[in-house]
């Protein structure tokens, strides 16, 4: 079993690399990729782990690109980690995200809803090449009491046209389409479904992107079906992963429950530069 999209530590997800590459290996997992925000922090462990468990470790990151002030999520694999540009790269993507931070900081307290934000800012200088975002600002907004999970964070105050709400500024997906491929990887856009921005992918498909996330937990059957074509439409590989966060984060259960196949990851990576 292949799942090529989940999150650690390093991110947003609550298990760390080493703990969550056990857990995929309970579960039956043979082939996976940490697909941490804007990060690689945690690839290193969960490589070590991986060997330790007898699993096959896919480098991955997933990226946030901006196209319109919105976010369009897209997977990086098979990228050459030790490539200077792109840690550099990735470097500038997360201190745009703690920018982010301190300005949706800035308009919470306006709102009457101040957090504190030094934690969040603590956790990302403790942790090297930690990435920190929005999820996080849910949960110091679920911390001092003024919403309930994280959910309903984002419906009242962080989500797209939300109050505190501050539009993304960074690449566009074609950059990253470009950056990724000269560190030796390729690009699957993230769950189509949930971005929902089907017009940019004939776009973004002649700009070199390689593949779709088909398989994905939010993704019902007539989705993935619908994306599986789209994908054969434009050329385009398919990928597919359950983008757990950890047991008690969003997809909690869903480890091992969405999957891709081995012809599947072997037509993905025929698509490496
Ligand atoms: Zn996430
Ligand atoms: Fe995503
Ligand atoms: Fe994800």
């Amino acid at each position: 079993m292949i799942d090529l999209h989940l999150h650690t530590t390093a991110s947003d997800g609550l298990l760390a690399p080493a703990a969550l590459v056990a857990r995929a290996a309970a579960c039956g997992l043979k082939t996976i990729s940490v697909t941490d925000h804007d990060t690689v922090a945690g690839v290193a462990e969960a490589n070590d782990a991986a060997h330790r468990h007898g699993l096959r470790l896919v480098s991955g990151v997933e990226i946030t690109a901006v196209e319109d002030d919105r976010d369009v999520h897209m997977l990086a694999y098979f990228i050459d980690l030790s490539n200077g540009p792109f840690a550099a790269f990735l470097e500038a993507q997360r201190s745009d995200r703690l920018h982010r931070v301190r300005e949706i900081a800035g308009r919470l307290a306006a709102l009457g809803s101040p957090i504190d934000y030094e934690p969040l800012l603590a956790l990302a200088a403790g942790r090297p090449g930690r990435s920190i975002g929005r999820p996080q600002i849910a949960d110091a907004l679920v911390a001092a009491g003024r919403a309930v999970d994280r959910d309903d964070a984002f419906n009242r105050f962080l989500g797209h046209g939300a109050p505190a709400f501050v539009p993304r500024s960074g690449p566009g997906p074609e950059t990253i389409i470009s950056v990724v491929g000269q560190a030796g990887g390729i690009v699957s856009l993230a769950h189509p479904g949930l971005t929902e921005m089907d017009h940019i992918i004939p776009r973004l498909a002649a700009a070199g992107l390689a593949s779709l996330e088909v398989r994905h937990s939010d993704h019902d059957p007539a989705t993935e079906e619908r994306y599986r074509q789209t994908a054969a439409q434009h050329g385009l590989a398919v990928s597919g992963g359950s983008d757990f966060h950890g047991d008690a984060g969003r997809r909690g259960s869903l480890l091992g429950c969405v999957t891709m196949s081995a012809g599947e990851l072997a037509a993905l990576e025929t698509r490496r530069p």
